[in-house]
């Protein structure tokens, strides 16, 4: 009987030893919680909390952590270590399994829990290490992949959006709009999310740059219109916004077909002369050509003709047809811009001909359009505008809410 509990004590002392090994750089383990796990799990404060997804189907996802904190297993509700700090933890995926540094935890969903706030970081694909408020998830993406999502209230994510879409040095009521609209976007995604374990995506939706992007007149636009957002015929509305219009704003349901309500297209002349207000690019024939086929749009022989066969009001590019000699094709606006790039092809307010074997295209503005001009936004804020008249130009009729 003793020699059983002798093994049994070896076997715990080797299964200790083997764990503490797999999280490299921890420097001492505390098995007492000096505190309960739900306070953390479950904040006590009334804040909106919002799951944000930094990384989505990768293979492996690397944390740190600056200071005491804990892995908690979300399936089994129950916490797997206590550390005291974690200098490199590789997080990956094996048969819906998450792996801590090669140990497989047993669980898809991985909770990392700090002390002290401010303290995780995650490595971009740059490998530099951001810093995130509020705590991270790492769930297990089908049977090799995993997803990593940061969850915090809803105004600290605000605070790491606006200065990564915007400049710091902007105006405060140009940053106090992009505030509003990117809060109003968040809670719109929040409300119509159809993922089970995040609501909104970075950089997809919005730019999202945690701790380390934050800066200090940011950070004041955010807590100036803290828990402000628009509403339109009493719903929250999905504010879009993006680079620039060219002078002209877009109707929602040209770019979106299934949004049905949604303030009116606006004539909007402030970006002009702006660094992104006119662009040009061209490409060969026969690299478009290759980009068609491998789209699913396949022309048979050489491109001969080009045509914009429908505009918008607006004039942006509602269909444009690709002929050559015994067939062609017509592609939307918004399709030629995802065929060709949608860095190349800024915008669908462009002219296009063929000239020298090239497609030539010459455009105004950057992004879809729909809602909110950025660089309008900052012009009208030199101009002396307020953040609210500003937001009304570009969603007349809506409300803010406060
Ligand atoms: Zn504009």
């Amino acid at each position: 009987m003793y020699e059983k509990q002798k093994i049994l004590n070896y076997f715990r002392i080797f299964f200790f030893l083997t764990f503490a090994f797999f999280i490299s750089g921890c420097t001492t383990f505390r098995s007492a919680l000096p505190r309960p796990i739900n306070d953390v799990l479950r904040p006590s404060s009334s804040a909106k909390i919002i799951r944000v997804a930094i990384m989505v189907s990768k293979p492996t996802a690397v944390v740190s952590v600056i200071g005491p904190g804990t892995f908690y297993d979300k399936v089994h509700h129950k916490r797997i270590q206590r550390f005291s700090s974690i200098k490199k933890a590789v997080f990956s995926v094996q048969n819906g399994n998450v792996f801590i540094n090669g140990y497989n935890t047993k669980s898809s969903h991985i909770i990392v829990l700090s002390d002290m706030p401010q303290s995780i970081r995650v490595q971009d694909k740059f490998k530099e290490n951001i810093v995130y408020r509020g705590r991270i998830d790492i769930i297990a993406d089908g049977k090799n992949f995993l997803t990593v999502v940061n969850t915090l209230p809803l105004d600290e994510y605000i605070m790491g959006v606006v200065p990564r879409e915007t400049f710091p040095a902007w105006p405060q009521a140009a940053l106090k709009t992009q505030a509003v609209a990117a809060r109003t976007y968040a809670v719109s995604h929040m409300q119509n999310s159809n993922y089970e374990n995040y609501d909104i995506i970075s950089p997809i939706h919005q730019l999202y740059g945690g701790v380390t992007g934050e800066a200090l007149s940011t950070t004041k636009a955010v807590l100036d219109t803290q828990g402000e957002i628009l509403t339109y015929n009493g719903k929250v509305l999905c504010t879009f916004f993006y680079t620039c219009c060219g002078g002209k704003t877009e109707e929602a349901k040209n770019i979106f077909s299934t949004i049905k309500e949604y303030p009116p297209a606006v004539t909007s002349p402030y970006c002009k002369g702006t660094k992104n207000y006119a662009w040009n690019y061209s490409v060969a024939l026969e690299n478009c050509s290759q980009k068609l086929n491998k789209a699913g749009k396949p022309l048979t022989g050489r491109i001969l003709k080009v045509k914009i066969i429908e505009r918008f009001k607006s004039g942006r590019a509602a269909k444009i047809k690709f002929s050559s000699k015994s067939k062609s094709v017509v592609l939307t606006g918004e399709e030629c811009r995802r065929i060709l790039g949608y860095n190349n092809i800024r915008s669908t307010l462009f002219k296009v001909r063929i000239k020298k074997g090239r497609l030539q295209f010459v455009g105004r503005g950057w992004g879809h359009a729909v809602g909110m001009c950025q660089w309008c936004s900052e012009v009208m804020a030199e101009k002396g505008f307020d953040y609210e008249q500003i937001l009304k130009h570009f969603y007349p009729g809506a409300e803010i809410q406060r």
